[in-house]
This record gives structure tokens, C-alpha cells and sequence, in this order.
């Protein structure tokens, strides 16, 4: 592995994540992620203002360090009816809401935007730190875009992702002089035998990618457990794990009625598991 990735540094095609003399990455709340641990939290989904509000300051109490919701969830099947307002996401409203639920618990903002129309004030203005989903780990029009924006994004993984095409895909916004970026590892596609040792679970845990990265690049990187293992009962132990191979931070999905969320109901986390993680930081 090492051979293939020296061998792209040579030829020039990675260049700038690659290079351990540079710092990346962007305040979180009080703390400088890379410099100390970091949790982010929150539900899956945003389902009402009073929701997302409330759920933002019980979060608060429990120190995290920035609240992540989703107003734009992109589904696997297309959702065809809509419930009290969200449809794959309350959308517009959505985002209105979490920047209340940010001005009331005091939390700094992430959430996904879907593409490039999203790049403009009306939804930036509401964002504090933009996450790109899997979906989007190599839309690079999108990514070539987001280089040249002043503000700080966590990268999802794709599924299918290999070390070489995660620092690809951050060479390209780093390419464009964006360098407040973070990458998120949240679980890869597993082998037959994985999905007959845990039928539900989603995703295969890919925790050996931490310190595989950080042989390579410093830009931090943050472990997301929820969809890594897409079952509540494996998020608290893969979240202890993840930090003891040295994840620069979690984000975590954790609802005030985990198994009623609107979406991903089987993997949210309730408040109890939340002050059990936030344990493993001191
Ligand atoms: C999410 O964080 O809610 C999400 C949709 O994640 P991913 O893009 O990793 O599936
Ligand atoms: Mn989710």
C-alpha cells in the first residue's frame, strides 16, 4: 500500500494531502479538531422545529461540541408521501429550524447539502461546517466547487472508497485552497461472510482506515459509528474503539425516541449512550 500511495506522490497526483508539513482542518465549537478530541451529535433527521430545538439544548448540557441533523436526507428509495412536512428531509424549513435550534443551544451547525445549487448564502448562511454524504464522495464538480469556498466540510466516505480514492477526492478541494476539511469514515460495503455473521447491519466497520490515513495525511478524521454499524447496540463500543485507534472525533445519531426516528431508526442512540461516550473523552 504504501508503494502504490509514495508512487501517486511522486507523480504529482497527490500532492497536498499528502504533505505532513501542513495542518488541516477547523474549529469545532472551543476545540481545534486534530488538536483534541471532538463530538459531534444529533438526530439523523430534523423532524420539527420543536424537535430539533429542545434536542439541541438537552444536547448542549451534555457537552458535545457541535449538533449535525439532516434537512436533506437522500434515501435509498425514493420516499413517495410525505409526513407531517418531510419528505427525505424537511429541506428549506428544515435548515430555518436548525440554525434556531444553533442560536438556542449555543451549537455550531452540520448538516449534508446535495449539491451544487446549495452553494449559494440562503443555505450556507445556515451551515457552520457542510458535510458531503457518501453519495457524493466523488461528485466532483461538487468537490471542485467546495475547494473554492471559505468554509470547513467533512467528506463522508464512499461506501466503496479505497485509501487512494479518499485522498484523491480531498486532494480536489484542497485543490481549490478550501483546507478546513475534515474526512469521515462511516462504514464500507462487507463481504458475504460479514453480512451472514450480522444480517442487519449495513455497513462493515472500517476502523483500520484511521491509522492507514494517518500514515499518509494529516487531515483529521472523524469516526461516524451510527452508519458504520447501523445498530444501536454497536455504536457505543465501536465509538470507545474508533478513538482508541485514534479518530480525531465522532459523530454520532442519537434521538430523544431512538427506535420512533424518521430515519434510521435501528442505529440511533439514546441520551444515556451519549453521556457514555462522552466518557471516553476525558
Ligand atoms: C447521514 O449522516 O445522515 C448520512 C446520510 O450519512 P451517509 O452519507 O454516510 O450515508
Ligand atoms: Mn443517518
Amino acid at each position: 500500500m504504501s508503494d502504490f500511495i509514495n508512487k501517486l506522490i511522486q507523480d504529482n497526483k497527490l500532492q497536498i494531502s499528502t504533505d505532513m508539513d501542513k495542518s488541516f482542518g477547523f474549529k469545532v465549537g472551543n476545540k481545534q479538531l486534530g488538536e483534541e478530541p471532538v463530538l459531534i451529535a444529533g438526530p439523523c433527521s430534523i423532524e420539527s422545529e420543536d424537535m430539533i430545538v429542545d434536542w439541541s439544548c438537552k444536547l448542549s448540557e451534555v457537552g458535545i461540541d457541535a449538533l449535525r441533523a439532516g434537512a436533506y436526507k437522500p434515501c435509498t428509495f425514493p420516499v413517495r408521501k410525505e409526513v407531517n412536512g418531510w419528505k427525505e428531509g424537511l429541506k428549506e424549513s428544515g435548515l430555518k429550524f436548525l440554525k434556531t435550534a444553533s442560536d438556542k443551544s449555543g451549537l455550531q451547525t452540520v448538516s449534508e447539502i446535495m449539491d451544487l445549487r446549495m452553494l449559494t448564502n440562503e443555505y450556507l448562511d445556515k451551515l457552520d461546517i457542510i458535510q458531503v454524504g457518501t453519495r457524493n464522495f466523488q461528485n466532483y464538480t461538487l468537490l471542485d466547487e467546495l475547494g473554492k469556498i471559505d468554509k470547513p466540510i467533512i467528506l463522508k466516505r464512499g461506501t466503496w472508497g479505497t485509501l487512494d480514492e479518499i485522498l484523491g477526492a480531498c486532494e480536489r478541494i484542497l485543490e481549490g485552497g478550501n483546507n478546513k476539511l475534515a474526512i469521515c469514515l462511516r462504514g464500507v460495503i462487507g463481504g458475504p461472510s460479514y453480512r451472514h455473521i450480522f444480517p442487519s447491519t449495513r455497513w462493515m466497520p472500517d476502523l483500520l482506515m484511521i491509522p492507514a490515513l494517518k500514515k499518509f495525511t494529516n487531515i483529521p478524521i472523524i469516526y461516524d459509528p451510527s452508519h458504520a454499524t447501523g445498530l444501536r447496540e454497536f455504536v457505543v463500543p465501536v465509538s470507545k474503539a474508533a478513538l482508541a485507534i485514534g479518530a480525531d472525533g465522532l459523530i454520532v445519531e442519537v434521538h430523544p425516541d431512538p427506535s420512533k426516528s424518521i430515519s434510521d431508526p435501528d442505529q440511533a442512540i439514546g441520551l444515556s449512550e451519549l453521556i457514555e461516550i462522552k466518557s471516553f473523552y476525558q
